[in-house]
């Protein structure tokens, strides 16, 4: 089955919306189409002499409100759709969280799985060679995403450094703390989804200590949403995968002894005294709270009659389908929508880009109270806005950012 375009999927979540708000059509078609896109084709040398040539994309969609930001993505599958996909997400979730970003996203085709260390740090350094006119702390921000991480983060902010002659700490986010990476970044996205999930649950009246969970995708959201919804709330986790697959145990799996056989394994598969599930059967287990976490399109029209949990929390980016999307609404399944579930990284990428730029340091006690501030704040203006136009969350959440992104064109007078 052929999935969905994904930047397709965008133009039509703004389509819907643009029909909510009544939104001209000349100023729908701004938002419809990116402003600035980067295609850049560089070559590697790989660890056996060959050189391979490698396809990379950087795209600023919308950069009314400020700098854009937005995350790389190392992946095989990478398409410039979704590079522009991802870029209109961020533009919305950096609105929805009232940030002063615009939204960007960029990506190189390749397998990092595949390569050396020492490959990966020559094609991170080549990207940034290609793309450092481009980028910049005051024009456009990256931060790691799928199958990028803090170590790829330090190099492309040396490489920049490197070229431009000065310390560059603010040109890239989710650096390692050290050199100027920001105090609970790393586990930012998956916390502040959990603040969303409170704030749901009071709503829905789910007594969040006797939960149960289930989490597709076990890399950095996924992980770290497994630890924290049991550390914070005393949740259960009963499911998690990965690429591979998933394991199963009704009695609760333990999110940390989990992570340490995967380290070691390479997969959350075969984890001992778990079933194998599917990661298409995860997504239908009996949960009180699903968590997405992976990649794009795997809630859709054929699997959403199926889905049983009270919570959607997508902590991945676009995982459900607009026909999916419809169907979750009619079951009355409570839909945290994807730029809102999992603003928690962006919002401490902008904590991290403004500790950067006045050079201090800000504990993490500090870093999770704001966010906690932030992820609430903007869950409950979605939250009102879906009661207010008796509309969904996902649309509601497209309401909210999408006036602020169109209030800041009117303002500079692109409109
Ligand atoms: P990651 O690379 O750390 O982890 C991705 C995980 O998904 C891995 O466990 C991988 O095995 C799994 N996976 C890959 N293909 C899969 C498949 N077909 N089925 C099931 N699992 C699969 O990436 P991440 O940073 O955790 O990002 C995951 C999602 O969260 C993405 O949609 C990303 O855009 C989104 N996101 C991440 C951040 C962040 O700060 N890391 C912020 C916002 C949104």
């Amino acid at each position: 089955m052929t999935k969905p375009n994904p930047f397709e999927v965008v133009q039509r979540q703004l389509d819907k919306c643009a029909k909510i708000i009544k939104l001209e059509p000349g100023v729908l078609a701004i938002l419809r189409t990116p402003m600035r896109e980067l295609h850049v084709s560089f070559p590697v040398r790989l660890d056996d002499g060959s050189v391979k040539v490698f396809q990379g994309f950087r795209v600023q969609y919308n950069d009314a409100r400020g700098p854009a930001k937005g995350g790389i993505r190392f992946h095989p599958d990478e398409t410039i759709d979704t590079v522009r996909a991802l870029a209109a997400w961020m533009t919305w979730k950096c609105a929805l969280l009232d940030l002063p970003l615009g939204g960007g996203k960029g990506g190189v085709v390749c397998n990092p799985k595949q390569m050396s260390e020492g490959e990966l740090e020559r094609l991170s350094r080549a990207y940034i060679r290609e793309i450092y006119q481009f980028v910049g702390p005051t024009r456009d921000v990256p931060a790691p995403d799928v199958y990028t991480n803090p170590k790829i983060m330090a190099w492309m902010m040396d490489e920049y450094s490197k070229i431009t002659g000065q310390h560059q700490r603010g040109v890239i986010t989710g650096k390692p703390v050290c050199i100027g990476g920001s105090h609970g970044r790393a586990d930012a996205t998956a916390r502040g989804g959990m603040f969303t999930i409170r704030e749901a649950t009071k709503e829905l009246g789910i007594d969040l200590s006797k939960a149960t969970v289930a989490i597709q995708g076990y890399g950095n959201a996924g992980f770290y949403a497994a630890c924290l919804i049991e550390t914070l709330f005393g949740s259960k986790v009963l499911a998690v995968s990965d690429s591979r697959g998933g394991v199963y145990n009704k009695d609760g799996i333990l999110p940390q002894a989990v992570c340490d056989y995967k380290v070691t394994t390479s997969s959350v598969i075969n984890y001992p005294g778990s079933k194998p599930i599917s990661n298409e059967k995860l997504l239908e287990l009996d949960v009180d709270i699903l968590i997405p976490a992976a990649l794009e399109n795997v809630i859709t029209k054929n699997n959403a009659p199926k889905i049983k949990a009270k919570i959607v929390a997508e902590l991945a980016n676009g995982p459900t389908t607009p026909e999916a999307d419809e169907i979750l609404y009619q079951k009355g399944i409570h839909v945290i929508p994807d730029f809102l579930c999992n603003a928690g990284g962006v919002t401490v990428s902008y904590f991290e880009m403004v500790q950067n730029f006045y050079m201090y340091s800000w504990d993490e006690d500090m870093v999770y109270e704001r966010l906690d501030k932030k992820m609430t704040s903007a869950y409950h203006a979605v939250l009102e806005t879906a009661r207010k136009l008796n509309i969904n969350m996902r649309q509601a959440a497209y309401v909210v950012a999408v006036e602020r992104v169109v209030e800041a064109m009117k303002l500079r007078g692109w409109i």
